[in-house]
């Protein structure tokens, strides 16, 4: 997959994109990652990507022709058919939003900075706008890398073994199980038995039930459209916590 990141600042990407899984991902030609600085396609002599706001107002916005030739640039290596923008205005990003987007041959990341960008950038350039969080960051370049991340683990050849991507919180909808690793009494905190019997059918729907526990008390809103094997283990909980409290 490739991904063309637009930003001022591409020297923030070099730790993050050469450590770890996404440094393999990169060294296999799993993902390849182009940097284009909207600043090589300003125009003119001082070669300015920013401007003051229109109608007055703090800091100064992104402007549109430095963006819209910077994309255009890209015409013969990328197909342009998606061009994010990262916005804390954007819709909230999503595994399945990740999901989706892994399955691109290629894609486009637009990181902002100062006080965002001329609007006409989001009205003609882009095909999506997208926040990862509701908090304002100093510039896109962060939220550029996560999306980069995120997506990196869906592709194939990134993680060795993809069970441990399709327990992962978010993939199929719910929070990840509680997990717990050696010694099997840790100051007295003891590992549930279940996980030690070896019988990968109780296991598996421990793992379930207690996904599903947790999901619903932190995450309650992402159990609206549980399954109806789901209802039954929610149920089940329901009634063993209504037996403890009597
Ligand atoms: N004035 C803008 C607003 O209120 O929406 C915020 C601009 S912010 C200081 C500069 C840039 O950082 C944004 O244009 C965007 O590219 C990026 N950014 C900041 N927070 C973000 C978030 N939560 N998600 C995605 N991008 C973000």
């Amino acid at each position: 997959m490739r991904i063309d990141v637009l930003t001022l600042f591409p020297e923030m990407f070099s730790g993050p994109m050469s450590t770890s899984l996404l440094g393999k991902a990169i060294d296999n030609e799993i993902l390849d990652i182009q940097y284009t600085n909207p600043r090589d396609y300003a125009q003119d002599k001082h070669f300015s990507v920013d401007d003051a706001p229109y109608g007055g107002g703090p800091g100064m916005v992104m402007k549109c022709e430095p963006l819209f030739a910077a994309v255009d640039s890209l015409r013969e290596v990328n197909s342009l058919k998606r061009v994010v923008l990262m916005s804390p205005r954007g819709r909230p990003l999503t595994q399945t939003i990740v999901k989706e987007w892994s399955e691109s041959d290629d894609l486009v990341l637009i990181c902002g900075r100062y006080e965002g960008f001329d609007e006409r950038i989001s009205q003609a350039l882009v095909t999506d706008e997208v926040s990862i969080g509701d908090y304002v960051l100093s510039g896109g370049e962060l939220p550029a890398m996560v999306i980069i991340d995120a997506l990196s683990r869906m592709l194939p050849g990134v993680i060795g073994d993809f069970d441990s991507v399709s327990s992962d919180s978010f993939y199929d909808g719910i929070l990840g199980a509680p997990q717990f690793t050696r010694p099997p009494d840790f100051k007295g905190m003891t590992v549930p038995d279940v996980l030690m019997s070896g019988n990968h059918a109780l296991i598996e729907r421990y793992r379930r039930k207690e996904a599903l526990r947790v999901t619903r008390e932190r995450r309650p809103d992402l159990l609206e459209h549980c399954s109806a094997e789901d209802a039954e283990l929610l149920n089940e909980i329901d009634n063993e916590e209504h037996e403890s409290d009597s």
